[in-house]
């Protein structure tokens, strides 16, 4: 068996292990953290918020009239109710009466105002609504296209694993160690391709005859500058 080559078959197993799971990884962070459709969702809650305030001060005002005319009601039937005579209390009555009205007037005045702001307040969150829709319409069909891609990269992962185990089972377990403490200590690359005559890895020209040497299936050659197996394809 030519261990070079297995060793050379377990990077790229290894390496394409890493490059899909940190691709999944990268998937699910773009999916959660949707900063245009958080905007969206708290323009939708600013509306919301906008026009539950305004309800809240046209029931306000509402109760209001409500008791001042009732108030109103009261004092007419005590100024026509013929029970009072002084003219004094009279006067009195219809001067209260009068206040009332002003009052009533200019709450209803109030009330006209609100009423107006209400309207604009659910055009706005109307508005906002249907933004936030349509964004997240949009989103889903972006968000199709990942989720159809993290599926696939999770699909290819059990053959990519089962592969690496069959290939570490048939390795020898000293080349095995060699291998794994390159690639905690090396980048996750133990091994590197000799590529145009240099170590893929590090860059490093490498001498014909390293070359040569890393070509034979029966000698473990190292780069000499970064200490990751070579392998010439
Ligand atoms: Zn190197």
């Amino acid at each position: 068996m030519n261990n070079t080559f297995s060793l050379y078959r377990l990077q790229q197993l290894d390496s394409q292990r890493i490059e899909r799971l940190k691709r999944i990884k990268q998937i699910d962070q773009i999916i959660a953290s949707d900063k245009a459709v958080l905007k969206a969702k708290s323009v939708v809650q600013k509306a919301d918020d906008a026009l539950t305030s305004n309800n809240n001060e046209l029931e306000n005002v509402r109760l209001k009239v409500e008791e001042k005319t009732l108030k109103l009601k009261l004092t007419q039937a005590k100024l026509f109710g013929g029970k009072i005579n002084a003219p004094k209390e009279l006067q009195d009555l219809q001067a209260e009466s009068e206040a009332l009205r002003r009052t009533i007037k200019s709450l209803e005045d109030e009330q006209m105002v609100l009423l107006e702001a209400n309207d604009v307040c659910q055009d706005v969150k109307k508005d906002a609504e249907a933004g936030l829709q349509q964004l997240l319409n949009k989103k889903a069909s972006e968000n199709s296209l990942l989720l159809g891609e993290r599926e696939k990269l999770k699909m290819q992962l059990p053959k990519i694993n089962s592969q690496r185990e069959s290939l570490k089972s048939q390795l020898d377990e000293k080349l095995l160690n060699e291998y794994d403490a390159l690639f905690k200590s090396k980048g996750r690359v133990a091994v590197a391709e000799i590529f145009d005559g240099s170590c893929k890895a590090c860059g490093v020209e490498l001498s014909p005859t390293d070359i040569q040497q890393a070509a034979n299936p029966n000698v473990l050659m190292k780069c000499k500058s970064c200490g990751r197996i070579l392998y010439k394809i």
